[in-house]
């Protein structure tokens, strides 16, 4: 088991497969964005030592994220090996959904059952808009493809004020009447190059479950509350799905934070709004053991920060989101 000082239980890691991308998200990345040599990237066979690593730990969720994790290579292979390591339970990814028609279906026999993909709108002008240049049909043919494998789908929607916080909110709350998908509102954060647009862009959850409620009718509260992950979770009457609420600027939920999260770039990074890391490419690719990993993640895990310092304008600076892993 990893605690940190605060008592609280650190066993969901988030893996960046990649920090590339076949999107420019305008609240992600900007589009001249330049990548790391595929050299300075973690391979797959450090990967999966590190999973084992984690695994030993005590860590038993996983979750492939990027940049786009679907365009690495050998993703299929990856899911299925990670899947078999010792310890760990379940393997999940998020994705902007543009592959995954073709994909759906090997992930789920390489034993990956839960998917999140990235929606922010359902109008094509509007998405190609926000992502400066996707086709809105790729998604909707790799949604139904998951839907049919069987897999437990919740959509992202990041919320930009004057670009999808009205209709096109609730056209995607809407979905939720007809699938048992969890449609997750996430307040927009700011990072690096791209944090002074945030910060004049972000809808807080109360106006845009006003929004929603005025179309669509009241939503009630799910299980008193209670989060799911970091979603607080709200229905529309008779609803196969739910509404999430991921509100980590304006209400943080740092008491219930079981996650850590390693870069593209092998650094392991214990809150997404610090920009506090421990840089393990070198010490995997130097000839440390696996004790000596293990010892550092372990004291590194202990001092996780908490709450973020957005506040006190301590905004991070060194990455973007696709570089973390959102
Ligand atoms: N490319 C994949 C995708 O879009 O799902 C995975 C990586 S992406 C960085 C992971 C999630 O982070 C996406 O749901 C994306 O919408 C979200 N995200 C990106 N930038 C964000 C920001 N500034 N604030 C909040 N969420 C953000
Ligand atoms: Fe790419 Fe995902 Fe970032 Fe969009 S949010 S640019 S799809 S990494």
């Amino acid at each position: 088991m990893a605690l940190d000082q605060y008592g609280r239980d650190i066993d969901y890691l988030r893996i960046s497969l990649t920090d590339q991308c076949n999107l420019r998200c305008v609240y992600c990345m900007p589009e001249d964005i330049s990548f790391r040599p595929r050299a300075d990237l973690l391979q797959d066979e450090e990967i999966l030592r590190l999973v084992s690593v984690f695994a030993g730990l005590g860590f038993r969720k996983i979750r492939l994220t990027g940049g786009e994790p679907t365009i690495r290579e050998s993703i299929v292979e990856l899911v299925k090996r990670i899947r078999a390591t010792p310890g760990i339970e379940d393997v999940g990814m998020t994705t902007n959904g543009l592959l995954l028609k073709h994909l759906a279906r090997p992930l789920r026999n390489a034993g990956m059952n839960r998917i999140n993909v990235s929606l922010d709108t359902l109008d094509p002008a509007k998405f190609k808009q926000i992502t400066r240049w996707g086709n809105i049909d790729d998604v909707w043919n790799g949604l139904t493809e998951a839907e049919e494998q069987g897999f437990r789908i919740k959509i992202n929607a990041v919320v930009v004020r004057g670009w999808n916080d009205r209709e096109d909110a609730v056209s995607l709350a809407r979905l939720t009447l007809a699938h048992p998908w969890q449609v997750r509102f996430i307040e927009m954060m700011p990072f690096g190059s791209t944090a002074d647009f945030q910060q004049t862009h972000t809808v807080s959850e109360q106006e845009l479950l006003d929004v929603i409620s005025e179309a669509l009718g009241p939503a009630s509260l799910v299980d008193a509350g209670r989060l799911d992950g970091e979603a607080r979770r709200y229905r529309l009457e008779d609803a196969p799905g739910e509404l999430g609420f991921i509100s980590s600027v304006t209400n943080p939920f740092c008491a219930g934070c079981n996650r850590a999260r390693l870069t593209a770039d092998g650094t392991l990074r214990l809150c997404l709004l610090r920009d506090k890391e421990l840089n393990l490419l070198p010490l995997v690719r130097g000839g440390a053991s696996d004790a000596e990993l293990t010892a550092l993640i372990r004291e590194s895990i202990w001092f996780k920060p908490w709450g973020h310092g957005l506040a006190e304008k301590q905004i991070p600076r060194g990455r973007v989101m696709s570089e973390i892993g959102g």
